[in-house]
């Protein structure tokens, strides 16, 4: 460890030939009869040899036809893709339309227990909708209803993805 308390900065000074002579000359003078920093005086001009040995590297000629060459390629992985993301939610929304029907079939069984269900059956809504016609309409009334009371939270998720996207970029 280099337990000199010299100024580093004046070291630098010296190496890179900077700052004030007199300062210069301070340096020069405390290098002379200080092996801590003549070491540190060697570290910096070893490095700066490394630094100038370092051989300057040019691009191959054929970089640019390299890159080229890799760019169609990407392309097609994007286009493979597409097909992937656009069926998925098709699916999806099918499969979802399935359950609905179910969950209606069921939810018709289900109400006829209820004195009140067969009371509204049998009146004019009943007679016009049918007995499933009358479910799906308390069906997507309540889907309503459960998506309003979920739309501030949907706005709000919006919101905050909005906010992370310059964070992504
Ligand atoms: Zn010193």
């Amino acid at each position: 460890m280099n337990s000199c308390g010299f100024s580093k900065n004046r070291l630098l000074e010296l190496h890179f030939n900077e700052g004030s002579g007199r300062d210069r000359q301070t340096a020069r003078d405390h290098v002379a009869h200080c092996s801590q920093c003549r070491d540190y005086m060697a570290t910096l001009d070893q490095t700066n040899q490394s630094l100038q040995a370092w051989p300057r590297e040019e691009p191959a000629p054929d970089s640019w036809e390299k890159v080229l060459f890799q760019l169609p390629a990407l392309e097609e992985e994007r286009d493979e893709s597409k097909p992937v993301l656009s069926v998925f939610p098709v699916v999806l929304i099918g499969l979802s339309a399935l359950a609905c029907l179910g969950f209606i079939f069921l939810l018709d069984n289900v109400l006829d227990f209820i004195p009140l269900w067969q009371s509204l059956k049998s009146s004019v809504v009943g007679d016009v909708l049918g007995s499933y016609g009358l479910t799906a309409l308390l069906f997507f009334l309540v889907g309503t209803l459960i998506t309003l009371s979920m739309s501030p939270v949907i706005i709000l998720e919006g919101d905050r993805q909005d906010l992370f996207v310059p964070n992504k970029q």
